[in-house]
């Protein structure tokens, strides 16, 4: 019998790492509840009709990446329906916002979630088929402020303290308006002029948006379509009056809070219900999955699921990406023995133990190999603990010149013995 796997893409979270994914739950909650956030939970799985309105059949998502099933009637009064994993969980917090009757208190909104997401997707790094988000939105009447730039200057503010409280240093805000939805359609067509003489060199999908969706065209990854991309027009050219003093208004009281950001006039956002500010904080320690989180404000979205007008905002942060950043951030400050010795051979185990002795009575952070071991399995190790390699052989034995490789820079030094503990108290590569 074959063994069972869990299904790809999908993983099992041992104790070892649950430790910092309950940490960073602990931080997100913690500072919601600074900024009198609540928390809600929606179900797992939704009509499917709410994903195909809520974040549009155009997009990745919806086309070809969710999880969807015709659930058969169990009885005669149940109707066979389609049903579908979240692929994201905005459409299910203002679905439940319009069956709650939520904007009914004439309050703000302001609610968080943390759970499971699924999406068909290829998995690779930062990549899964099951993930877990974070996430928060704001939103209510329009008679509640929920239109003002404050909340999207406050939302981003907010995320800024909780990246910084989880540890997460180094992240990058991009920032851009996509502006009203008249905007946006004035938008389109300046692209679908720009994209006419030029589409027939680009990828099939571009081809097929140009048609159904021009500014998806900007989400393109593809290399070659690159150059092209950069010379179409940039939205900001086409947001009317109220637009840009929105999103001035926004930066205005970003700059007021110190948040630091850069405008990515490309940043239109994977989901089909944004207006006005969208953003992303990426990271570069991610590598090809580099951003940690996204968002942008959905004024349309909760009429678009036939509620009131409830303008908003908010994001989802990937907490799998959380993790991995966390994770290579702690490895990168975790601190390393000065050196390694690495005997060349049983033998020379007794004359390893010798020096290491002598480098741990000066004072120095020593970590001692094993000379039953290959030299490379020695490296491996040395690499992983230490900055600095010593290598303890017969000539060095002999003739009282060690060898010293530092990995940071990549160079072999030759030092007398007695050289050695102050050659290894300098910082690594030096
Ligand atoms: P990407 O461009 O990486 O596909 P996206 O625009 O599809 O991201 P959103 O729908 O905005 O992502 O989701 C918000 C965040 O959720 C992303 O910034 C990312 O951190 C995380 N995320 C999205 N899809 C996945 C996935 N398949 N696996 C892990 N995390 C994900
Ligand atoms: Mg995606």
């Amino acid at each position: 019998m074959s063994t069972l796997k869990a299904v790809r893409g999908t993983r099992d979270l041992l104790p070892s790492e649950t430790a910092l994914w309950n940490r960073i739950e602990a931080t997100a909650r913690a500072v919601f509840a600074r900024y009198n956030f609540g928390e809600i939970r929606t179900p797992v799985f939704e009509d499917t009709a709410l994903f195909a309105r809520g974040v549009g059949e155009e997009t990745d998502i919806v086309s070809k990446e969710m999880y969807t099933w015709e659930d058969r009637a169990r009885a005669q009064s149940e109707k066979t329906q389609s049903l579908t994993l979240r692929p994201e969980n905005t459409a299910g917090v203002v679905r439940a916002y319009i069956e709650h009757q939520l904007g009914e208190t004439g309050q703000l909104q302001k609610l968080y979630y943390i759970g499971p997401q699924f999406r068909r997707e290829r998995p690779q790094k930062g990549r899964y088929r099951q993930f877990s988000q974070i996430g928060a939105e704001v939103i209510g009447p329009t008679s509640a402020g929920s239109e003002s730039p404050l909340r999207d200057a406050e939302v981003l503010e907010m995320l800024a303290t909780l990246l910084d409280e989880m540890g997460i240093t180094g992240w990058t805000l991009e920032l851009n308006s996509v502006g009203s939805a008249a905007d946006r359609a004035r938008y389109n067509e300046a692209l679908r002029a720009a994209l006419a003489p030029v589409v027939d060199k680009m990828c099939v999908d571009c081809q097929r948006r140009a048609v159904t969706n021009p500014l998806r065209v900007l989400d393109c990854k593809v290399a070659a379509d690159q150059p092209i991309i950069d010379t179409l027009p940039v939205i900001s050219d086409s947001l009317d009056e109220a637009s840009r003093v929105h999103f001035a208004a926004v930066t205005a009281a970003l700059d007021a809070a110190g948040v630091a950001y850069t405008r990515n006039h490309r940043l239109v956002r994977g989901l089909d219900y944004y207006t006005r500010t969208t953003f992303e904080f990426t990271h570069g320690g991610l590598g090809a999955q580099n951003a940690l989180l996204g968002g942008g404000r959905y004024d349309g979205l909760s009429e678009m699921l036939g509620g009131p007008r409830a303008p908003g905002i908010g994001f989802a942060m990937g907490e799998d990406r959380l993790v991995l950043t966390l994770q290579a951030l702690e490895a990168a400050h975790a601190p390393k023995a000065d050196a390694f010795i690495a005997p060349l051979g049983e033998g020379l185990n007794p004359a390893a133990l010798a020096l290491a002795k002598e480098l741990r009575r000066a004072g120095l952070r020593v970590e001692l190999g094993e000379g039953g071991f290959r030299l490379k399995k020695s490296f491996e190790a040395a690499d992983k603990t230490a900055r600095r390699i010593v290598i303890m052989g017969e000539d060095e034995l002999q003739s009282g010149i060690l060898t010293v490789k530092d990995f940071a820079t990549g160079l072999q030094t030759k030092v007398p013995r007695a050289e050695l503990a102050v050659f290894l108290s300098k910082p690594a590569g030096e």
